[in-house]
Parts: C-alpha cells; structure tokens; sequence
C-alpha cells in the first residue's frame, strides 16, 4: 500500500486564499485591514527566517505587519513594555512573540503580558490553560497544532475514539496537538525521552504525530498499516548535493512509512506551510473579534 500524501502546501494556500478573500470583504465593508505585529529578540538565525516568511505571507493576503527587533541584549522590562503597547494599538490585532527567547528572559511572563483577544498563537498561560480545561475554550490555539489538526479533518481522520500517539511533550507543538486531540476524543498517549520503548507505542497508533526534532526517527515497521502519519519535525540533514549544504527532512522515515501508512505529511510541504495559513486565519479572526469588542463597547 502507498500512502495518501498530504500536500500541506496545497492546503496552505487554499486558506491563504480565503483569508485573502475575508480581508478583501473587511476592507471592501470600510473596515481597517486587519493587523499583525511580531517581536523578535536576538539573533537565533532560524528565527529570522521564520519572522521574514511570516511578514511576506501576510503581505501576500493583505494583513499590516509590524516587525520589531530587539537586541540579543534586551531586558525583560523592555520586552515585555513593548507587548503591553502594542496590546492598546488599534492598528494592531495580533502579537507574535517568536521563540525561543534568548536565554536570561522569563518567556512565561512575556507570554502572559500578551492581550488574550491578540494571542494569535494560542501562547499566552490563560489561553494555553483553557486549552487543558474541560468546558472552557481558548480564544485561539498554538498554530502548529491547530495546523496539524486541520490536515487530519482535510482528509476526513476519524479522531473520535482513535488511539493517537504524539511524538513530543513541548509547550508549542507537543502537548497542544495531544490536548486538541483529547478535545476531540481522541484516546492520546504522550511519549518523550523517558519512553521506555517507543517502537512498541507508535505501532499501537491510529494516528502518529511526530514532533521531536530527530531525523528520521520513525521507521516504517513502527506503523501499523493504514495508520495516518503527520510529521512535525523539521531536521536539516547535510547533503553536499544542496547549494546550501543541507536539506530538511522530518522526524519520519519518509520513503519507507509511506509503503505502510494510509496518510504522511512529507516534509517539506507538510506541517511548515499550514503554520503560517494558521496564523494568518487566526489574525482575522482576532481582527473581527475586535470589531465586535468595539462595537459592543
Ligand atoms: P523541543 O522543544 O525540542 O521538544 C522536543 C520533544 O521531543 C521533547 O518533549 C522531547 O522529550 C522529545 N524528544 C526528543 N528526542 C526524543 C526521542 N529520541 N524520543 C522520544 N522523545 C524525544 O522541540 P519542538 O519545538 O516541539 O519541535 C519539535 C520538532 O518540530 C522540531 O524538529 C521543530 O523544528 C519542529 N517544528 C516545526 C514547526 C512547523 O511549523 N512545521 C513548528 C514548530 C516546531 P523531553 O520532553 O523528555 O525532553
């Protein structure tokens, strides 16, 4: 059996295209077109690439974006002024904070200072908390992870009672994607490095996320057959052949899961381009969440 290939690319920019349309309709209707501000402090190269990508993505969909960059150097004080101000400008409905924080700055207590109707990326401890809670719903959910469960109901995964297996207990990726599983009733087991043996948990899976940031991890005879496989990792591997000198693979064994699985998300083309379309959705969401906080002011 080969495979279901999920093209997250594809998928992106389907979403690229309706937030396009939904700003277009915003501004059309006379209202502000709908703003975003990202924070990034240092100069962690990754990040840099990230926060380019993101302000070129909302240029292409007609978002304002407002980038800043703070020195490697800069106090907490001055990290955390500069969320509490762009919090009360109107020009602004989204703030993103790119991580990792350089070391010496508490990110937990940037995340807080974020406005709940701004935290675009679902980070902020509240959100975050509702996330966890039965009953209560966050204002938004951490991208990745909402990109993640996006692509499962794109191809019609069946969550409810499904044995998940996430690969990864982080704050961004991990643990969000296992609790919007659970929230859909997903039967979710966590694994993390105290795993005793990872092979046995991934062959017990229905549905497989893999987010831990090893190349190649997950082989093939760790799959059952017909299980979907989404693969978050994003792993540069050396590869002479590359002008640049690598290229990016995931947390999966691509070409050998593809032969057992029923769906994979390659990497690249899977998970990366869904992130953004997220966050791009989830700026318009926080822009017309204003329109109505405004009006009912
Ligand atoms: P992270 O903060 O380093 O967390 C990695 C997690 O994986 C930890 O929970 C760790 O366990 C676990 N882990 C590491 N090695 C393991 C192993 N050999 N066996 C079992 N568990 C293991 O990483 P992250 O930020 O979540 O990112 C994970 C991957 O996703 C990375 O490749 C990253 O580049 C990628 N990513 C992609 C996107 C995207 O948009 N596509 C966005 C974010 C991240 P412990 O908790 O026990 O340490």
């Amino acid at each position: 059996m080969t495979a279901q290939i999920i093209d997250g690319k594809l998928l992106a920019q389907q979403i690229r295209e309706a937030v396009e349309a939904d700003v277009q309709a915003m501004v059309a209707a006379g209202l502000p077109r709908p703003g975003l501000a990202t924070i990034l402090v240092g100069e962690n190269p990754a990040s840099h690439v990230y926060i380019s990508m993101k302000h070129k993505a909302c240029e292409q969909v007609g978002i304002e974006s407002f980038g800043y960059l703070l020195p490697e150097t800069a106090s907490q004080d001055e990290v955390e002024s500069l969320v509490a101000e762009l919090n009360t400008n109107p020009r602004v409905n989204g703030v993103l904070v790119q991580l990792p924080l350089p070391s010496g700055l508490d990110e937990e207590r940037v995340l807080k200072t974020i406005s709940l109707n701004k935290d675009v990326d679902g980070l902020n401890p509240v959100n975050f908390g509702r996330l966890a809670q039965k009953g209560r719903e966050p204002l938004f959910t951490p991208c990745t992870p909402s990109g993640v469960i996006y692509m499962l109901d794109h191809i019609g995964a069946l969550l409810d009672g499904a044995n998940a297996v996430v690969l990864g207990r982080s704050n961004i990726v991990g643990m969000p994607v296992a609790l919007l599983l659970v929230r859909r009733n997903a039967t979710v087991t966590i694994c993390h490095t105290h795993t005793i043996n990872l092979p046995e948990a991934v062959r017990q899976a229905d549905i497989v996320i893999a987010a831990i940031g090893r190349a190649g991890t997950v082989r093939g005879d760790w799959v059952k057959p017909g299980a979907i496989v989404i693969d978050v990792g994003t792993n540069r591997v050396e590869d002479a052949t590359k002008k640049s000198g690598y290229r990016l693979v995931g947390d999966v064994a691509f070409e050998e899961v593809k032969e057992v699985a029923g769906a994979i998300s390659p990497v690249p083309g899977g998970v990366g381009p869904m992130t953004i379309a997220l966050l791009l959705k989830n700026t318009v969401r926080a822009a017309k969440l204003s329109d109505i906080l405004l009006s009912d002011n």
